[in-house]
């Protein structure tokens, strides 16, 4: 794939490339503390609960609604975002209990709804990098 992407990229450090590694896979993974058994997002050396820095990867079940959003109308100093107003940005709790912010896509900005179920959709942006969205469930 060329790489013709012109907005930011996320530079996986040590913590979260296996996340970005399940996303290049189109697999949602979360960090899950193995001394507490919470879940870590974003990834990072440390348990917040418990201070444990034991972990492993699961795979999400990639379902979850629409916790809060807002809806960018106006263009942001970046050319490359200006052209997709409107747009979504969505905090999305997911089926396990933990909250990411992403992009809700597929739908029109006035249908979004609090609570609205939606699932995970990954959009393939560079050679390494994909990128977990959401669309309607
Ligand atoms: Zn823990």
């Amino acid at each position: 794939m060329e790489n013709t992407y012109l907005k930011p990229l996320p530079v996986p450090d040590p913590d979260s490339e296996p996340f970005w590694q399940g996303c290049k896979r189109h697999r949602l993974l979360l960090r899950r503390c193995t001394d507490c058994g919470r879940l870590r997002y974003p990834p990072g050396p440390v348990c917040a609960h418990c201070g444990s820095r034991a972990g492993e990867w699961r795979e999400a079940s990639g379902r979850g609604r629409v916790y809060s959003w807002i809806v960018v109308r106006h263009p942001v100093p970046q050319e490359v975002f200006a052209a997709e107003v409107p747009y979504v940005v969505a905090l999305i709790e997911l089926e396990e209990g933990v909250r990411l912010a992403s992009n809700l896509v597929g739908c029109p900005p006035e249908a979004v709804a609090a609570d609205m179920p939606v699932a995970v959709t990954f959009e393939d942006v560079s050679e390494t990098i994909s990128l977990p969205k959401f669309r309607p469930a």
